[in-house]
């Protein structure tokens, strides 16, 4: 596998770093990439020399708060010390060896992080799972995983007791929890054997947000997840080790792997936490004006709730970069976080299969409404049925090259779905299954997933769109916009609306007739939506996805 990577602008002082140095060659496509890789050992442990050399800066590797008085800080050396602690635990207590499953369901604690590091440690494949799954989402990922092991916490542990006869696979259940238990011992402190792993073992498996069916199970290796960032730069986070960095998304979300863990450890930077049982405007707000976070990332759905708040109150401490992304972001909340903050909102774009695909770079001209550029190692294109490049401003499918090399970032399979795999791929590409545009300066334009498109009178109408002219008015929190049978149109559109709470209005028809002209003022007047429906909240996916399958198949009769 060389190195697709030579076009980078080189950073002098990534590559002065001690770290940085050895891959040089390969960032430069000199050389092949390494055979072996341990991220735990290869970067976390090479900035725990760096920290006691006392060429970094003194805040901590990881911090956490939970708002109540609870604070964890580590240094590169003290994460080292108890990772190593726990990969002796799931070792030697437990038994488990390199490849075997581990599913992980905690919410934001510290422990995850450890478990984490542990599992790199050893190369257990961790599968990590969102706090708000239920017993039966659990039982379905120990089935369809075949995880030997599960960790989790006092309060999930009930619904994994009541399904784990059902797992035949699972050998092991492990609890975090505060007290101590009987027969377990977690005393073994001494120093594990480092392992090589090749660089293409599976490192982790995530499930995808199931925002159109079942979720999927990709595979990531460790190049993919641990080596990517050491070759990638700066990109899409530019973190330095003074940084702070945090990310609000859930645990079980591919986002906070690569958010909260592998792209911040990489350049030595400091992963910030605080553990909030549900995203709450007024603590994070607060959070940001008391502690140095420089760089936050969330979901879309965090921007949208936090610009209903008087931002006037609060003066955030450091905070300089903010980058979002997951679902579309709407370019009207973009314009009312710059008002209130002076701050941009980076704009990223990704799947659970191949990590980010294109974002705005810090620096970068934003386009509000648009993705940004494709990240390196990612050759993106728009493409039609028959894989063939269309030109700038042609609507198709978003699509990365992936022959003859296949990405590095990308994952490596659907684990047990072959034909999902091959379903993946058409000519020399992997399909998204997202269409969209690019135009004449490489920048990406979202216009919905294949499925999402709605296709009215032979209009052609992507969701996203009419629901960020609908987002400008100050009526509108949020909106979907779905499909819905017409007899004469075939289909036409409807606007599932959330109203803004700061907005009263004993009127609800003269309401619709005003956001359907405001609609028709803003954008092309075919898009307006001809149905509306007033609801209290959109069906979401546990990622905070709206799920706009569900409103559809409900529109249609296909519940
Ligand atoms: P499933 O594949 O199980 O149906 P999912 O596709 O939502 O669920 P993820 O891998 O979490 O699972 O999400 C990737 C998808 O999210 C992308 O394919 C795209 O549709 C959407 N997405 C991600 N970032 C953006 C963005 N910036 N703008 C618009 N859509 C985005
Ligand atoms: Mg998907």
């Amino acid at each position: 596998l060389r190195s697709p990577c030579r076009v980078f602008h080189e950073h002098p002082r990534l590559l002065a770093s001690d770290l940085y140095s050895q891959y040089e060659s390969v960032r430069r496509g000199e050389q092949e990439m390494p055979k072996y890789f341990n991220f735990a050992s290869d970067v976390l442990d090479k900035w725990s020399e760096i920290e006691k050399a006392g060429k970094r800066p003194s805040n901590p590797a990881f911090w956490w708060i939970n708002g109540k008085g609870g604070e964890v800080k580590w240094s590169f050396e003290e994460l080292g010390f108890l990772s190593r602690k726990v990969a002796n635990v799931l070792t030697k207590v437990c038994g488990l060896q390199k490849g075997d499953r581990i599913v992980v369901i905690l919410p934001r604690i510290p422990e995850w992080w450890l478990v984490n590091v542990a599992c790199m440690r050893a190369g257990i494949v961790l599968i990590p799972g969102i706090s708000q799954l239920t017993a039966k989402d659990i039982l379905y990922r120990l089935q369809a995983s075949k995880a030997t092991c599960i960790i989790t916490n006092d309060t999930l542990a009930p619904a994994v007791d009541s399904v784990a006869s059902e797992c035949q696979f699972l050998k092991t259940k492990l609890i975090v929890s505060k007290g101590s238990r009987e027969g377990c011992d977690p005393g073994h402190d001494e120093e594990s054997r480092v392992l090589l792993h090749n660089i293409q073992d599976p490192a982790c498996i995530f499930f995808t947000s199931g925002t159109t069916g079942s979720p999927k199970m990709a595979e990531h290796s460790q190049s993919s997840l641990g080596f990517r960032p050491l070759l990638s730069e700066r990109y899409w986070l530019d973190l330095t080790p003074s940084d702070v960095i945090w990310n609000t998304a859930d645990t079980g979300w591919i986002l906070t792997s690569l958010a909260s863990l592998f792209d911040p450890w990489v350049f030595g930077s400091c992963i910030f936490i605080h553990h909030l049982p549900q995203i709450e405007s007024a603590a994070i707000l607060n959070t940001l004006s008391r502690h140095p976070v420089g760089t936050l990332v969330g979901a879309p759905t965090l921007f949208r709730m936090l610009v209903q708040n008087d931002l006037s109150s609060y003066k955030f401490m450091n905070l300089k970069h903010c980058v979002s992304g997951g679902e579309p972001v709407n370019p009207e909340v973009m314009e009312q976080w710059k008002s209130k903050t002076g701050l941009d909102i980076h704009e990223i774009y990704g799947q659970t299969e191949t990590g980010i695909i294109c974002s705005v770079f810090k620096g970068m001209k934003i386009k509000p409404g648009s993705m940004g550029k494709a990240a390196p190692f990612y050759d993106v294109q728009i493409i039609d049925k028959n894989a063939n490049i269309l030109p700038p401003g042609q609507e198709g499918e978003i699509a990365i090259r992936n022959k003859p090399i296949r990405p590095l970032g990308f994952f490596s399979k659907y684990i047990d779905n072959p034909k999902k795999t091959a379903a993946s791929e058409r000519g020399d590409f992997f399909v998204t299954g997202d269409r969209g545009t690019m135009d004449e300066d490489g920048y990406f334009w979202f216009i919905g997933r294949d499925d999402d498109i709605i296709i009215s009178s032979g209009y052609r109408i992507g969701p996203f769109e009419v629901e960020s002219a609908l987002t400008e008015h100050p009526a509108v929190a949020e909106t979907a916009v779905v499909s819905s049978p017409d007899p004469l149109r075939g289909e036409v559109v409807k606007a599932f609306v959330v109203l803004s709470s700061t907005f009263s209005c004993g009127d609800l028809e003269s309401l619709a007739l005003e956001l359907q002209e405001h609609v028709k003022k803003t954008t092309a007047p075919y898009k307006y939506p001809r149905k509306m429906e007033f609801v209290q909240q959109l069906p979401k996916t546990a990622t905070g996805k709206i799920k706009r399958n569900e409103l559809r198949n409900k529109e249609w009769g296909r519940m």
